[in-house]
């Protein structure tokens, strides 16, 4: 609510996400579309409290997950929130997974961290989740190292992992980008069955109305730091209001 986000440059403050307004409920899936550079991931990031804060308060607003104000919580507890409560998805899986540690060893630690399992269930769960992501060799994937994966089966670790908190949001930012078609649409199927199961919700950031149209109830459409159109999927789709979505719809073939 009014979320907004500044950075310094010579002692001025710069807005990058410019009083943000939104909600998400339990099980709905919004998806933010703008145009590059429009505030899109510093939104979530600042939803996250992700933001680096060096000389100042660079958050502001309320970020409410069930009525508690995240931007009151200590680091300790947004050390939980992020990962319990809150599973976020990157472009490029790589800058999440460390490249020197095996994908088991990442999804079994997360476990015990967020979860407080032991090894042992740990281990399970994380068998249980790569094969809900559709893997088959799962103890296979288990001792191998993120590099040696291919782009999209590295989304689907990715995945895996961050729901296996089972977490009520999953956050995720171009997730399917670097992907080829074919494997773009494996990637959203699985999200929207996950989300289905799981009765989680999903902030989806994506520049394809494809995309936003298969997967997204709701769309926020983000022009230079705000939002300057809200609406549920199809009544944006047959009628936008922004001339920036108008541009971007006529842009689809
Ligand atoms: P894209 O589609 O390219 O991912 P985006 O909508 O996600 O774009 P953001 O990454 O949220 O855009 O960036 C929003 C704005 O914040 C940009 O104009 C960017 O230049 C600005 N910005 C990001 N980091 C800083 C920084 N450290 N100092 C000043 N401005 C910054
Ligand atoms: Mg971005």
């Amino acid at each position: 609510k009014n979320l907004k986000t500044y950075f310094f440059k010579k002692g001025k403050e710069l807005p990058v996400v410019d009083d943000v307004s939104f909600e998400v409920k339990q099980g709905e899936t919004l998806a933010i579309v703008g145009e590059s550079g429009s505030g899109k991931s510093m939104t979530t990031l600042s939803l996250m409290r992700l933001v680096p804060s060096p000389g100042g308060k660079t958050v502001g607003g309320e970020i409410l997950l069930n009525g508690e104000d995240l931007l009151k919580q200590g680091e300790d507890k947004m050390y939980k929130v992020r990962g319990n409560d809150i599973g976020m998805i990157f472009q490029e899986p790589m800058t999440s997974l460390n490249p020197v540690f095996t994908i088991g060893d990442q999804i079994t630690e997360t476990l015990i961290y967020h979860k407080k399992l032991s090894k042992k269930q740990a281990h399970e769960r994380a068998r249980e989740m790569l094969e809900l992501v559709g893997f088959s060799r799962v103890d296979e994937i288990l001792r191998d190292y993120p590099h040696r994966l291919s782009g999209g089966m590295r989304q689907r670790v990715m995945i895996a992992m961050a729901m296996s908190c089972d977490p009520k949001l999953l956050i995720a930012d171009e997730p399917t980008t670097a992907l080829d078609v074919t494997v773009q649409a494996q990637i959203l199927d699985l999200m929207r069955g996950l989300s289905e199961k799981f009765n989680s919700s999903i902030i989806l950031i994506t520049h394809d109305l494809g995309v936003v149209a298969e997967l997204a109830d709701r769309v926020v459409v983000m022009y230079a730091g705000q939002i300057v159109e809200e609406a549920n999927v199809v009544p944006l789709f047959d009628k936008p209001l922004h001339p920036y979505t108008n541009g971007l719809m006529e842009s689809v073939p």
